[in-house]
């Protein structure tokens, strides 16, 4: 974690992967203003989206949850993913603000764009397919703004979203904090039974691994043995 917090580098490094993600999704976005889809169809894209954007990041989060290369060079990052096990609070910042900054931790969500607009700039899909990739694009990073609400907010708006199940209720996901191996998804959590299933096959738990682990790594790293 020390260079993690020391490196003036990773933190750098995130920004610019913010940078790229947010410019991105404006690019995409103003490619699609191009393509005509239908209401229905647009309605159909954003529900397909979603879904598919809740499992996608559940999924990568549960890879990360597993992973544990802390010495590699890109550790202090891995390590730093690992920390939302022990707190989970957020510092509170406008939303605008999350989302560009957790943009910033979502390093395969850039070559997933730059594939998303060739195959936009190169007409390669049908419309319907052009919304779901890009609206999947933009409810990646409105995952963690989702994620963000649900430990830190006490806004009635956020809790009736989370209650409607548009947004990540706690109800839902404290289970990921106290438990384990369970309910990675974090956009709104539809697709936790699916990701749960195929976690319970390859993963043995966060537990009894990386976050002890981690903590070990911690220790190490501030020198407190
Ligand atoms: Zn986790
Ligand atoms: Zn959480």
């Amino acid at each position: 974690m020390e260079r993690y917090n020391s490196s003036q580098k990773y933190v750098n490094f995130g920004k610019i992967i913010a940078t790229l993600n947010v410019t991105l999704q404006l690019l995409l976005l103003y490619q699609l203003s191009w393509i005509h889809l239908g209401f229905g169809n647009q309605v159909l894209a954003f529900i397909l989206a979603y879904i598919i954007a809740d499992f996608l990041n559940g999924i990568v989060h549960m890879i990360m949850d597993h992973n544990e290369n802390y010495t590699s060079s890109y550790g202090p990052l891995v390590a730093h993913f690992h920390l939302h096990h022990q707190t989970p609070m957020y510092t509170k910042r406008p939303l605008l603000v999350v989302y560009f900054n957790e943009s910033g931790a979502k390093i395969w969500l850039v070559p997933f764009q730059v594939v998303v607009l060739l195959l936009l700039l190169t007409a390669s899909v049908s419309p319907l397919v052009a919304y779901i990739l890009v609206l999947v694009s933009i409810l990646s990073s409105v995952a963690e703004v989702s994620h963000y609400l649900c430990h830190t907010s006490n806004s009635s708006v956020a809790e009736y979203l989370a209650r409607a199940g548009l947004l990540l209720s706690r109800k839902h996901h404290t289970p990921h904090h106290d438990q384990d191996n369970t309910n990675y998804a974090f956009l709104n959590g539809v697709s936790d039974p699916l990701i749960n299933r195929i976690a319970g096959v390859f993963y043995p738990g966060y537990k009894s691994t990386t976050d002890i682990h981690f903590a070990r790594y911690a220790e190490t790293e501030t020198g407190h043995r």
